[in-house]
């Protein structure tokens, strides 16, 4: 499900390269900073520095993995990337 809210967050969902990781954690902190998701618990595997404090251009955990929420429909979408491999990441709407 997505609403109005977040249908342009959707729309940005990509596979992504390491250089592009940066470009994706300043998406994800600018929606929440615009009230368009917000931060939600990201599990077992979340990282450990809050998304707030996360400098977009490094240094990053070897694995990020963030959670957020559409303030207004509650599509939970999901930010990961593999730093330590190089092998990019994935920003996703969270099936359920
Ligand atoms: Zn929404």
């Amino acid at each position: 499900m997505t609403c109005s809210n977040c249908a342009p967050i959707e729309e940005t969902r990509t596979i992504f390269s390491t250089g592009r990781l940066a470009a994706a954690i300043t998406m994800a902190k600018e929606a929440i900073r615009d009230g368009i998701l917000q931060d939600v618990p990201g599990g077992p595997m979340s990282s450990v520095i809050p998304l707030s404090d996360l400098n977009p251009d490094g240094p990053w955990d070897d694995l990020l993995r963030y959670r957020f929420r559409c303030t207004t429909c509650a599509q939970v979408f999901l930010l990961s990337a593999e730093t330590y491999h190089g092998s990019g990441g994935e920003w996703a709407k969270e099936p359920g």
